[in-house]
């Protein structure tokens, strides 16, 4: 198997512990969604399990992973009806985690999603990690750090996965994605996919980059006619934020002459209109108020007045 693009240092750190025997009992792989959480536990134990550590792809532990009936590896995942994982779904792989391996080296726990595991799931998993088994490791996947308990953090080893710089997309995506696309993702392989497969994505950018340049324009009722724009598509806030704060973002790059950090390379003309008559201090100063607004909308559970208020700054900046 390949190492994963971008994950060179994570696959390095591995082979080494593998190499010396030391392991550790549990480790967090942490990372938004998207960011190949399961792509690198994937290497990580064709690795660990393989004959020769090598992830050779031919023993019989490397071919049993590629179909998914390897013997040890347990995976503990929520139940696709429920929103949490609970402490029965612990207590299901118990039996699992208390025997020996039987192909490999090691045996593999996968907890998919712990950060929707309740806290009477995660002490029930606590326990197993606080009396290790012999050779058995676990990987505890999630999107947030925050709901995992502090007992569980303080014994495992923390992987943070960060955003894959732009080389790697290039590796993994090809020539078959343009830059600003790449940009525009920013490091996020999954979202990148997400976004590329998303017909609608394209056309929720162009709607929020055409309403939002507006308020560069005359108009002193812009800010209200901008947000009703928005609020009748406010089911995607979160990308209605992130499309304000890049094209924001490279307003200010476009003042300070640093053009080649632009992400909406497309988008120019309306770069060039909105930055026009601003400084890029006034630049600054607004992409400070989206990132405010940002964190502050799960707060403020009104999207409406949450925009019109960041408009009406934005505005005054002006
Ligand atoms: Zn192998």
């Amino acid at each position: 198997m390949n190492i994963p693009c971008g994950r060179e240092d994570i696959a390095r750190l591995f082979q080494n512990c593998i190499n010396n025997g030391k392991l550790a009992q549990a480790y967090i792989i942490h990372g938004a969604e998207g960011m190949g959480k399961k792509t690198i536990v994937r290497y990580i134990l064709s690795l660990m399990l393989c004959d020769s550590h090598s992830s050779c792809g031919g023993c019989l532990s490397c071919k049993s992973l590629d179909a998914n009936t390897h013997p040890d590896i347990t995976e503990l995942k929520r139940e696709p009806d429920k929103a949490s994982i609970g402490v029965d779904n612990v207590r299901d792989i118990k039996n699992e985690v208390y025997t020996r391996p039987t192909m490999s080296d090691y045996k593999a726990i996968i907890v998919h999603e712990a950060h929707l595991a309740t806290p009477a799931a995660q002490n029930a998993m606590l326990k197993m990690i606080e009396e290790p088994p012999d050779k058995v490791i676990f990987f505890i996947l999630c999107d947030t750090l925050a709901p995992i308990l502090q007992t569980i953090i303080s014994r495992s080893v923390v992987i943070d996965l960060k955003p894959i710089p732009m080389q790697g997309l290039r590796d993994i995506f090809g020539t078959d994605a343009e830059e600003f696309e790449l940009s525009l993702c920013e490091g996020n392989p999954g979202r990148l996919i997400k976004l590329r497969n998303d017909p609608d994505y394209a056309a929720l950018r162009d709607e929020v980059t055409d309403a939002f340049a507006s308020l560069a324009g005359a108009d002193p009722y812009a800010p209200y006619d901008i947000s009703a724009r928005l609020d009748k598509i406010k089911e995607n806030k979160e990308e209605i934020f992130n499309i304000i704060l890049i094209f924001a973002r490279d307003a200010y790059f476009k003042k300070n002459g640093l053009e080649s950090l632009i992400i909406n390379k497309d988008k120019m003309n309306y770069i060039n209109t909105f930055s026009a008559n601003l400084s890029a201090a006034q630049c600054c100063r607004i992409m400070q108020h989206i990132i405010t607004a940002q964190k502050e909308k799960g707060k403020n559970g009104n999207f409406t007045i949450a925009m019109t208020m960041l408009l009406l700054k934005c505005r005054a900046e002006m």
